[in-house]
């Protein structure tokens, strides 16, 4: 990681000029511009191949930048208090007064916004006088980037400088919870739902059937490009087997999540391990059954999601 002043005045200077950066963040990469340009987001969406229909989350430094864009409510400083900055985001109603572009919020008076949890964006943030949409950097429906690396194989030199903060901490993007109405979860994530459950007292449900035209909702997202076949015991030869628990017996078409069934663990490496395998040129991909709770909840979504043909 280069934790160097300078790294992060650069990327100052691009975005000031309404150019995109790519940012770390504790969950995913993420392909940042200023969230008042029309000029930058527009560039984001053109970048990802991203329909205009799906809205950006948009990335927030604290409490005073936020107040100027969003209505904030009692169940919103409770979930803040608790877990920002952090791999949480909250959809809030847009203030009248909001200078954030149209195309961010594809015109809808609600807003997704994060306080992200990586020092060189934390300080980044704070350099800046306007907010950060940022979206996971990949092209659309593609693996999510959790390196640099990843994120120069989705985009090449195509944008105009990446602030290299390491690998990602959590590896899975963040839990988002709606709470225009009744508090809601539209995707599952990097914040596990019982925590978030104990702490307002609720059991939120995670709605699949939520009619909501955002990517983290459509059904082929995530995806490596080949076939995923999920709860499998005995792969084929040819497939590449993703496990969760060390085998007796282990092939070179083996490739672990957690050797020992931690599902924290399995998440931070599961886009890291779906674009290996990836690169490898298998034809398929088998998965071992992963217990689904805790963040097994969110790693088996990403995997149904990816093995929708
Ligand atoms: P990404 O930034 O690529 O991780 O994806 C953005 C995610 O933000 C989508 O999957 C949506 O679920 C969510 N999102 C953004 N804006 C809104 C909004 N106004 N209402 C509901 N969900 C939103
Ligand atoms: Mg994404």
């Amino acid at each position: 990681m280069k934790n160097n002043l300078s790294n992060i005045k650069k990327s100052k200077y691009y975005l000031d000029k309404g150019e995109c950066v790519a940012i770390p963040t504790e969950t995913v990469y993420g392909l940042a511009g200023n969230a008042y340009s029309n000029k930058a987001t527009l560039k984001i969406f053109k970048l990802k191949k991203r329909t205009k229909k799906n809205p950006l989350i948009v990335h927030y430094n604290n409490l005073k930048m936020l107040s100027k864009d969003c209505i904030t409510n009692s169940h919103f400083f409770k979930l803040y208090k608790k877990f920002c900055p952090g791999p949480l985001t909250f959809v809030l109603r847009l203030k009248k007064s909001t200078k954030i572009s149209k195309y961010v919020t594809n015109s809808q008076n609600t807003l997704a916004v994060r306080f992200p949890n990586h020092l060189l964006t934390k300080k980044l943030l704070k350099l800046l006088n306007y907010p950060l949409a940022a979206p996971s950097a990949n092209i659309s429906t593609k693996i999510s980037p959790v390196s640099i690396e990843d994120v120069k194989e989705e985009f090449g030199n195509k944008i105009k400088f990446i602030l290299d903060g390491g690998r990602s901490k959590i590896g899975l993007e963040s839990t988002i919870i709606s709470l225009v109405d009744k508090p809601r979860i539209l995707r599952l994530g990097g914040m596990e739902r019982s925590k978030i459950n104990k702490l307002l007292k609720k059991n939120i449900k995670f709605d699949k059937k939520e009619k909501i035209n955002v990517p983290g909702q459509s059904k082929l997202h995530y995806s490596p490009g080949i076939p995923i076949k999920l709860n499998i015991i005995k792969p084929k030869s040819h497939e590449a087997f993703i496990l969760i628990k060390k085998r007796k017996k282990s092939d070179k078409n083996y490739y672990y999540l957690s050797k020992t069934k931690n599902l924290k663990e399995a998440a931070k490496n599961l886009y890291k391990i779906l674009r290996k395998i990836k690169n490898k040129n298998y034809k398929s991909i088998a998965v071992e059954k992963i217990p689904n709770i805790g963040f097994g909840e969110a790693i088996n979504d990403r995997l149904k999601r990816a093995s929708t043909k």
